[in-house]
């Protein structure tokens, strides 16, 4: 038995066999052909091509029915790989002009492929390598060589050095039991895809697959971030028994989903969710969420290759509305960049992404990008509450220069004899220092603000939010972090606007209690954190949670701040 630990980034307790994906799973033999048998060679070649093409269009209809078009469309970007020059025609001529059989032809294509990729290192060229190698190893499978592992998993925890977002749509609760990877974060890609799929998930588990091989038992704790190779039968029971106790704790949830989310003494809070994709508002409305706070609507934009169409976004966003009918639904608007980038989009490398071109600072410099997403949402506007929220404010001038495009948008739309609702609220969200220290004259501009910790944690202590070497300097209760929170709550409620928070801290239980107890109006969260804070909202009184606010100013330190939290604040 083998214990390691990662960061738990979907919750839940699994238990299967080791399926390791490699890049290229298996051992290539090359060898020569004879002149006579180069056709034939290379008519293997696109057989596989074909029958390539023909497994994936299965994959993509079986998807699409499951998660819906926005999972599917990945595969048509892989149906496109099949068709790549560089990798279809290298490989032919390689058959013709060095004799050599397919399948090492294909392989030293895949490596001329993926060297123009390493000498163009953009973090979407890297993305697409991690699908390009995929493809390939569907090829080599059709091949006869190896066999081939996406979508037809059974009772399996995949373990894989980093997973692309195509190949995590690609599972299935059903088929999948959890997976690990040896790289990512919580906010990784591949993390928000396994909350969203309710896969229970550990990455950043270092040495993992040197220490497994295929076929060996392993155990997943998706809430601790811990996974164990080879559980002995008292482990095993062990984790069986803390399974039933989740279940058993879950079933409360649905009782509690009918409860007001109010602190004894009556203060009411508003608990909404995070959301990525639009069908994701059906698993929010599940866990009793009273609205979505936050739909990060960039992966609308993610894995294709095209622009999402004015029509493809509004269909999205009223499809969010309709299945929240009627509660509040806070559109966020694209906020690309960073560790998030399109393949469609033309971006340069930059030393300090996360400080670089992105969000609001992208969309006012493609305007015809943002134009065609507010377009969408306004739209959408008239079939149910819908809210704009714009990313990554740092002066008052970005939020001016947004509102003078709404205000062109919605004269478009009139033109055009569309209809949408007229006094849509504009709220932003607070995540750079700057905005937190001119958080009362941004409240002058907006209806709402919503706090991005997961960004104002970096940003103002400095520590990159997906280097896993400095986590332990990303401390959301840090006492600056607390500071510039407490200031924008009192900002706004002086301007006579709410404010909410919608980053990861959100979702743990005592923090929540201190927000709340700092005057925070809104909560929003991954849906499956919904009942947890709203039972320990139920135990407390605002009084006694206002006097904890207060006191925690008197520390120093994060530790001590958490440590003063979990005494005063015993949620079970
Ligand atoms: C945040 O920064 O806290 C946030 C909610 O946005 P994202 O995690 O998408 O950057
Ligand atoms: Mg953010």
């Amino acid at each position: 038995m083998k214990v390691f630990k990662g960061i738990g980034v979907s919750p839940g307790i699994s238990f299967g066999k080791v399926t390791i994906l490699r890049d290229i799973p298996f051992v290539i033999p090359e060898y020569r052909i004879k002149k006579e048998d180069v056709e034939g060679e290379i008519e293997r070649f696109k057989k596989a091509i074909k029958e390539t093409e023909k497994e994936l269009k299965e994959v993509k209809k079986k998807v699409r029915e499951k998660l819906g078009k926005k999972y599917s469309d990945i595969f048509s970007v892989h149906i496109e790989f099949l068709k790549d020059k560089l990798l279809t025609e290298k490989t032919i001529n390689l058959i013709r002009e060095e004799r050599i059989n397919c399948e090492s032809a294909l392989k030293r294509a895949l490596w001329e492929f993926l060297l123009f990729f390493k000498k163009n290192p953009t973090k979407v060229l890297k993305d697409r390598s991690k699908d390009f190698v995929d493809i390939v190893n569907k090829i080599f499978k059709n091949l006869g060589k190896g066999k081939e592992k996406t979508a037809d998993f059974k009772e399996e925890i995949i373990i894989a050095e980093d997973l692309s977002p195509s190949q995590t749509a690609s599972f299935t609760k059903d088929t999948v039991f959890g997976f690990i990877t040896e790289k990512g974060s919580a906010t990784s890609h591949t993390a928000i895809m396994a909350r969203a799929l309710e896969i229970p998930a550990v990455v950043g588990v270092s040495n993992i697959i040197e220490n497994v091989k295929e076929g060996d038992k392993v155990l997943i704790d998706g809430d601790e971030g811990i996974v164990i190779v080879n559980p002995t039968p008292s482990v095993i029971n062990k984790y069986k028994e803390k399974r039933e106790r989740i279940l058993r704790y879950k079933k409360q949830f649905y009782i509690l989903k009918k409860l007001p989310t109010k602190t004894k003494d009556g203060k009411e809070i508003k608990l909404h969710a995070n959301i990525e994709l639009p069908q994701e508002a059906i698993t929010a409305e599940k866990y009793g969420a009273e609205g979505i706070g936050l739909y990060r609507t960039e992966y609308l934009y993610l894995n294709r290759n095209d622009l999402p169409s004015e029509e493809e976004q509004f269909q999205a966003y009223k499809k969010v509305a309709e299945i929240m009918g009627g509660k509040c639904v806070i559109i966020r608007t694209l906020d690309i960049g960073g560790d998030k980038f399109a393949s469609t989009f033309n971006y340069p490398t930059e030393l300090n992404p996360f400080l670089g071109w992105r969000a609001i600072r992208f969309c006012l410099e493609r305007k015809d990008i943002f134009e065609t997403q507010l377009k969408a949402i306004m739209r959408a506007s008239i079939y149910g509450d819908l809210k704009i929220m714009i990313p990554m404010i740092s002066t008052v001038e970005e939020v001016i220069e947004t509102k003078k495009l709404l205000k062109k948008v919605k004269e478009k739309l009139k033109k055009e004899k569309k209809e949408f609702k007229e006094n849509i609220e504009l709220g932003i969200m607070i995540e750079t220092p700057s905005a937190a220290l001119i958080s009362d004259k941004l409240a002058e501009e907006v209806d709402f603000f919503s706090i991005g910790t997961n960004d104002l944690i970096q940003y103002t202590i400095a520590v990159d939010r997906i280097n896993n070497k400095i986590a332990h300097l990303y401390q959301p209760c840090h006492p600056s972090v607390l500071k510039l929170i407490k200031q924008v709550i009192e900002n706004g409620h002086k301007k006579g606007i709410w404010v909410g928070l919608c980053g990861e801290m959100a979702s743990i239980p005592e923090i929540a209690l201190l927000l709340i107890g700092m005057g925070i109006d809104e909560l929003s969260m991954s849906p499956i954190s919904i009942p947890e804070v709203k039972k320990a909202i139920r135990k407390f009184s605002f009084k006694k949670l206002k006097k904890i606010s207060e006191k925690i100013f008197e520390f120093s330190t994060h530790s001590d701040i958490i440590n003063y939290l979990k005494e005063n604040l015993k949620i079970e």
